[in-house]
């Protein structure tokens, strides 16, 4: 029977949680256990597959193809944990399953309520995590989303609360995450609330064993630890203190230096192997020794929101880390190429340029303009998904003089769709519309930069998208554009581009799929590795000018 360690958040939303139940999944791997996580989501979204990433966050997509919560990114990239569709729940799939079990007259005629139904489905939700793999699986880490308090999250929280009765008390451990805010003017750090947020979690029945408590700048004193101590009713032992630390990647040995993971176990009653976290505190002493930088531009939408693209953004850090060299990304707004501005009065002052994934129509000709830049002057760039969609568009306008030539989704009349819907390539009418999501095989080409990059012939990325290659253009683009096709996926009698580069040029590489899902700090991707070291080269080449 695995243990379950159940994470819960209160004072204020975004405090924190999914980076710390990260952060103890790696601490506890490090002792030898096998962990399994899961985050459930208080909102009536099925998946947050349809909600804007600009509001929410970026969809992070599992090998399975689930569209789910931007906190499994951060489980990805701290531990081994194997994510797929079981990994994330939400209020809207838990109402989906019950309803549809009530259609099918599944309660027998019973009055269907939240308690027990919606709570007994939670809790089936969390069994069905470890179950395949029971015995693959020694700690099931599961974060709570929103806050103690909220309406949203209760049926979760009384699930958890019935769970560990369900189970036994030495079988589960609640940590509760917090924020103390500081008061500037008596200079302190104050308790009040994380006594009152605990206070509502012993109101429906759960007593934490570990706060955990988010205190920004300023380190939890002997003072604030034992009132916190003496409220809320945990041993002094069990209170953590996560001050703001950066990079991200140190916090948990913060949290190791003060024996959480110790802590956990004890708990559980279990005796772990001694701790290996060499190669992680190597890493994170890598990253903070950082000095020579290199600016890449993603040419996208203005974006206030850092967690849109967050895979990315970390991506770039472990691409980093793997080259020795700090990654300045600078968001370029792509609209103000369609108006005055030349990309080269831009873009001339980095050493690189992205184009990441997206939706919609806004922004693509500044785009299209972007990828001209780089590929006539030999500036390396990087596709990502949109990215590789850009791309193709850009050599069929002006290498093969298609002038109108464009994607389906943004033109649905264009004469020239070099980018479109599967079922509109192959004159099928019932089938388009639905994404390719999840993990596809990918063939890598002998002597393309993408094998280079991977090493090996068959890769497997993840995909979230709708629109494909289109063959119909590909030996013209090959013969005439100076396109190489790096990689392809074969499908019955159908084979679809997969990575598109260019002859002749530096480092000019786009996949269809997107390579951030899989990259962690400790196996930097080797697409955005290599992308950062040819942005490097070219860095150099301009100071020796
Ligand atoms: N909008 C494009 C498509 O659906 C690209 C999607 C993406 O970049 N993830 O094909």
């Amino acid at each position: 029977m695995p243990k379950y360690v159940f994470v819960t958040g209160g004072v204020v939303s975004s405090v924190g949680k999914g980076i710390f139940a990260a952060s103890l999944g790696l601490l506890l791997e490090s002792r030898g256990l096998k962990v399994a996580m899961m985050k459930m989501d208080p909102y009536i979204n099925v998946d947050p597959g349809t909600m804007n990433p600009y509001e929410h966050g970026e969809v992070f997509v599992t090998d399975d193809g689930a569209e789910t919560d931007l906190d499994l990114g951060h489980y990805q990239r701290f531990t081994k944990a194997k994510l797929s569709q079981k990994s994330n729940v939400t209020t809207g799939g838990i109402y989906n399953a019950v309803i549809q079990k009530e259609r099918r007259g599944e309660y027998l005629g019973k009055t269907v309520q939240v308690i027990p139904h919606i709570t007994d489905e939670i809790k089936s939700r969390i069994r069905m995590l470890t179950s395949e793999s029971e015995r693959d699986t020694d700690v099931a880490i599961v974060e709570i989303g929103g806050t103690v308090g909220d309406i949203e999250s209760l049926p979760f929280l009384e699930a958890i609360r019935q769970f560990r009765l369900d189970v036994g008390h030495g079988e589960c451990c609640f940590i509760h995450v917090t924020l103390l805010p500081f008061i500037a003017a008596s200079g302190e750090l104050k308790t009040k609330p994380t006594q009152h947020s605990v206070r509502a979690l012993r109101d429906i029945g759960i007593q934490p064993d570990i706060i955990v408590c988010r205190s920004g700048d300023h380190k939890l004193g002997p003072e604030q630890r034992a009132k916190i101590a003496l409220f809320c009713n945990v041993g002094d032992n069990a209170i953590i203190s996560a001050e703001d630390i950066a990079p991200v990647y140190a916090i948990p040995l913060n949290f190791k230096k003060q024996g959480l993971d110790e802590t956990v176990l004890r708990l559980f009653g279990i005796e772990a192997e001694k701790e290996d976290l060499v190669e992680w505190a190597a890493m994170v002493e890598k990253l903070q020794g950082l000095q020579d930088t290199v600016r890449i531009a993603a040419v996208g939408k203005y974006i206030a929101h850092d967690d849109a693209y967050k895979s990315i953004n970390e991506a770039f850090v472990h691409a980093g880390i793997a080259n020795g060299c700090k990654v300045e990304l600078e968001w370029v707004d792509a609209e103000q190429f369609e108006n005055s501005v030349a990309p080269k009065d831009v873009l001339d002052d980095f050493d690189g340029v992205l184009i990441g994934p997206g939706f919609g129509s806004r922004g693509i000709e500044g785009k299209i303009r972007a990828v001209q830049y780089v590929r006539e002057h030999k500036k390396p760039f990087m596709g990502i998904c949109l990215g590789m969609q850009i791309a193709v568009i850009e050599l069929a306008r002006n290498c093969l003089g298609l002038k109108e030539a464009s994607s389906t989704e943004f033109t649905p009349e264009t004469p020239e769709p070099v980018i479109s819907l599967l079922s509109e390539q192959r004159g099928i009418k019932d089938m388009g519309g639905t994404m390719r999501l999840g993990a596809y095989r990918c063939d890598l080409r002998p002597g393309t930069k993408a094998r280079a990059a991977y090493g090996t012939d068959v890769i497997h990325e993840r995909h979230r998208h709708r629109y494909e290659f289109n063959n119909a253009y590909r030996e013209r683009l090959e013969k005439e554009a100076g396109l190489v096709v790096g990689g392809t996926y074969t499908h019955s009698d159908h084979e679809l581009v997969e990575i598109i580069e260019l002859k002749d040029h530096p480092w000019f590489c786009a996949g269809q799929f997107h390579p951030e899902f899989k990259s962690t700090p400790l196996e930097p991707q080797p697409l955005f590795r290599d992308f950062v070291h040819a942005a490097i080269s070219t860095h150099a080449a301009r100071r020796a000018t």
